[in-house]
């Protein structure tokens, strides 16, 4: 469970091992041809040219090695709230056994409920969360800086490396200091290209970072207020939404960038506008989830699909014209495999692979786990089956959670999720008439 593991172990991993990689191979290689071009002891202005650039770098290193350790915060498993009035105003964690605290969500990845969470990130081989999200965002500022710093003094090496012989023919000697071999040469156009591969791409990452700081949303928080705004499109008859944690750009980097990077509190009540409450948002999930499952429907495979984005030879040219522009994967099913379909298109289905308990038992968790278990499918592989009570196996039974645990409150979570349970039945009454034609 990579949730658990400590310390340096974190590191022993792709994402790090390539992180640091770069970081290192932009540093050394500035700090070479630097020394050839602008030699840190000939002046002042050398001198502190070449400190900038290694405190730039620090920082850098220094900001990525705490996100990492630091982690986002994880929500203690079996987590409960403190008043048991509200679970019903709670998502609830099969994983981890316990209510989601707000704005906490379990990553896959991790395998535990993260607070606070952003997103998963690779190249910390950790959540992005809570505890962690200042040290990340200075990374990325000091990663750009440092990289622009460093392309800068690589060009004007390169430059005058490849001028050398044109400078010593006119006599410049003192321009011609910086001399090429054919691994300099090579190593200079690499870290220069990785240095501004650097900039553009975690500047993309810093742009859209600060954009939801500023908002006070997480990444997973923008989606949930899309869905939001999407059902009351679909439905103004729905309660007007309205997003809790937006306190102010000031306050909302406050809440991000404290005085020390480490996030104060527990990471589970987070200040709220007013009108709104600590459940605003969960209620507003639950409620999205009941209408997700109301709009799931159950397909059998019936056509073995390969996994592959572009199955050209398995399913024609039809299928392939028309994929769905999104990099999430795609399924591999066998005949006779069960889908809970949530997303439709028109050659394409987006769905959850139910997996029963012999293959689990055959194969073992692990097997599993690796395979995409959601993902999407040629819609000409499966077909509908007219079953609403299929079980599910998906995180989706949240909206059920507050019945099963609280029978008292069943009145109550039928109320959040208001329009939703009519409609569910509306769905299943469509599906029986389906059946019955
Ligand atoms: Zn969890
Ligand atoms: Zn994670």
């Amino acid at each position: 469970m990579s949730a658990e593991l400590s310390g340096f172990k974190r590191f022993l991993h792709w994402g790090p091992i390539t992180a640091l990689s770069i970081i290192k191979c932009i540093t050394l290689t500035t700090l070479y041809m630097n020394s050839m071009w602008w030699p840190p002891n000939i002046s002042l202005g050398a001198f502190v040219n070449q400190a900038i650039f290694l405190m730039l770098s620090s920082l850098a290193t220094f900001n990525y090695v705490m996100a990492t350790i630091t982690g986002p915060g994880l929500l203690p498993l079996k987590w409960q709230p403190q008043d048991p009035s509200v679970t019903d105003q709670l998502q609830y964690c099969k994983v981890c056994e316990g209510y989601k605290a707000p704005r906490s969500h379990h990553c896959r990845k991790c395998n535990r409920c993260i607070k606070k969470m952003d997103h998963h990130c690779p190249w910390i081989n950790h959540c992005v969360g809570w505890a962690n999200h200042a040290y990340f965002t200075y990374f990325l500022l000091f990663s750009i800086v440092g990289s622009l710093h460093g392309a800068v003094i690589l060009s004007c090496a390169f430059y005058r490396g490849i001028h050398r012989y044109w400078y010593l023919s006119r006599g410049l000697v003192h321009l011609a200091t910086v001399q090429f071999t054919v691994y300099s040469i090579i190593m200079c156009i690499f870290a220069m290209g990785l240095a501004i591969g650097v900039v553009i791409a975690l500047g993309m990452l810093l742009y859209f970072q600060m954009k939801s700081i500023l908002k006070n949303q997480t990444g997973i928080e923008m989606w949930i207020i899309e869905k939001a705004m999407y059902r009351r499109m679909h439905y103004p008859d729905l309660d007007e939404f309205v997003y809790p944690y937006d306190l102010g750009y000031k306050e909302n980097l406050r809440q991000v960038f404290k005085n020390e990077c480490v996030a104060k509190g527990v990471g589970v009540e987070w200040k709220v506008i007013e009108g709104c409450d600590q459940y605003t948002l969960t209620r507003e999930q639950i409620a999205q989830k009941c209408e997700k499952r109301a709009r799931t429907r159950t397909y059998k495979c019936i056509r073995k699909a390969t996994g592959s984005f572009l199955p050209l030879f398995s399913q024609g040219f039809r299928v392939c014209l028309s994929p769905p522009c999104t990099d999430e994967p795609r399924l591999r099913l066998e005949p006779e495999d069960i889908i809970k379909v949530t997303r439709f298109r028109k050659h394409w289905l987006f769905g959850e692979r139910v997996v029963d308990a012999t293959e689990l038992q055959k194969e073992g968790g692990e097997a599993i786990k690796k395979k995409p278990l959601r993902g999407w499918f040629p819609r000409r592989c499966a077909i509908e089956l007219i079953q609403p009570s299929q079980p599910i196996t998906s995180e989706e039974e949240d909206c059920n959670e507050p019945e099963r645990s609280n029978n008292g409150k069943l009145d109550k979570s039928k109320k959040i999720a208001n329009g939703n349970v009519s409609r569910r039945k509306a769905t299943h009454q469509q599906n029986g008439h389906k059946k019955s034609n």
